[in-house]
């Protein structure tokens, strides 16, 4: 290799480092605003039916502690697009575990699966009415 070639390399060896080094700190520093290790929903407990803003963690799992009450019941709403009614997913009950949403939510209704998370913020989901919730405990 003679030195303008070896020359060439290391530039280049020098800008693929540098670029690293820039990808670090400008994107690095925002992993953690891309990828929040707590959300926000809206649940209401099941207990005392009082309506609540939940903040949790990554993995963490339904159901949620209750502020007003203590009771660990609290659960997300969902929202149903073909009736437009808020609802808690039917619970899923174990002996030894707290009652769990169904994974596969449907509306408690009207039983169709056209469902998503609700959002009070989204004015496509402003609810018709509220099912029924699950019983408790
Ligand atoms: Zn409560
Ligand atoms: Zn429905």
């Amino acid at each position: 290799m003679d030195g303008s070639k070896r020359n060439m390399w290391l530039s280049v060896v020098a800008v693929v480092l540098f670029a690293f080094a820039g990808y670090r700190v400008f994107f690095g520093a925002s992993n953690k605003l891309d990828l929040p290790d707590t959300f926000t929903g809206y649940g209401v407990c099941l207990a005392c039916q009082e309506e609540t803003i939940v903040v949790f963690k990554k993995g963490e799992k339904h159901p949620y502690r209750c502020e007003a009450c203590g009771a660990q019941a609290v659960y997300l709403w969902w929202f149903c697009n073909d009736c437009g009614y808020r609802f808690i997913p039917e619970l899923i009950r174990k002996p030894g575990e707290p009652p769990r949403p169904t994974p596969y939510p449907y509306c408690t209704h009207c039983s169709c699966n056209s469902v998503s998370g609700w959002d009070p913020e989204n004015p496509a989901q402003n609810p018709e009415g509220d099912a029924r919730l699950p019983e408790w405990p």
